[in-house]
């Protein structure tokens, strides 16, 4: 469109343009140094059974950029995958959040995000699991979140299915992140055997005044219960989405109405000096 309104569009389409590819540039390699200064850190957010028992926890990375303030994860993750480094930073992140679940009761869980770039390393699940196992967390405990996308589907796919295949066999779970939307479909569960489905907070957000994603949620209930799937929800704020949730049949909730991400998790949550003593005297 720029070029056939002729000579003079270029200015107000190409501004916003260069600035968003100058800004991004500027964003891929100041990460690239972000960890060694200090400036990423991990929250966590509780995720709970529907009669609201925290069963564990999702690891949810963040920047906190010198100049630019907060970067939003949804702004830097497609960055650090496009740049090559999201490999850099996943393994990072690993490594503190398996650091913090150490420290909490041994019955909680801990998720991590997977993203699709991150298969393409053929070391990863044995650089997760050989984290796991020096920070004392049993794989079990671990729970790894994937969106279906272009690695996915593409020729990796084999690969990728393989690689969760042995995480599961591990035993971990693997659970589907946002499911619904277009980066999680229904064929995945045809090769797959997801332990858990997610449910995108977009249709959580809406299903109290929307009958399509009220039916979306109910069907979603349905289906995991019939292929032994446990169902999550994301993004519960309110107090009526929970109960309607819970009268659904939905398993697990999370969302700012049960626990915002936050760096510390409940007191609750970590391990007794019993607990740490008696594992102590074990090694
Ligand atoms: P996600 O895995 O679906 O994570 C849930 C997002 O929803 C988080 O946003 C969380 O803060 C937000 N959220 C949780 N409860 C509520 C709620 O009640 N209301 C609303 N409005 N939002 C809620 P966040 O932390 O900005 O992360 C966005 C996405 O970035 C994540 O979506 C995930 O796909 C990605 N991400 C975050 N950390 C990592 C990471 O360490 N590695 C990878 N590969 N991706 C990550
Ligand atoms: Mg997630
Ligand atoms: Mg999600
Ligand atoms: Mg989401």
């Amino acid at each position: 469109r720029a070029k056939s309104d002729g000579g003079n569009t270029g200015r107000f389409y190409d501004t916003g343009l260069q600035d968003e590819i100058r800004l991004k540039r500027r964003l891929g390699r100041d990460l690239e140094t972000a960890i060694e200064n200090d400036q990423c850190y991990v929250v966590f957010q509780p995720i709970a059974t529907s009669a609201m028992r925290i069963v564990g926890y999702e690891a949810l990375l963040r920047w906190r950029h010198p100049e630019l303030g907060e970067i939003a994860p949804s702004q830097f993750i497609p960055i650090a995958e496009s740049t090559g480094w999201i490999g850099t930073i996943g393994r990072w992140m690993a490594d503190r959040a398996l650091a913090a679940a150490a420290t909490w009761r041994s019955d909680l869980t801990l998720s991590l995000n997977l993203s699709p770039l991150q298969f393409r390393d053929a070391d990863l699940v044995d650089t997760l699991l050989g984290l796991a196992e020096r920070r004392g967390i049993a794989p079990d405990r671990l729970a790894f979140e994937v969106t279906e996308s272009a690695t996915l589907l593409g020729h990796h796919r084999d690969t990728v299915l393989a690689m969760l295949r042995r995480l599961q066999d591990a035993g971990a779970r693997i659970v589907m992140d946002d499911f619904g939307t277009g980066h999680s479909s229904l064929s995945n569960l045809k090769d797959f055997r997801f332990d858990a489905l997610k449910i995108d907070r977009s249709f959580v957000a809406a299903m109290l005044v929307d009958q399509p994603s009220a039916s979306i949620i109910r069907a979603t209930i349905g289906l995991g219960r019939s292929l032994g799937a446990v169902i999550v929800a994301e993004g519960v704020e309110q107090q009526r989405q929970l109960d309607v949730l819970r009268e659904w049949g939905c398993d697990q909730v999370q969302g700012y109405l049960i626990g915002r991400p936050a760096r510390d998790v409940a007191a609750g949550a970590r391990r007794s000096r019993r607990d740490a003593l008696v594992d102590q005297l074990r090694t």
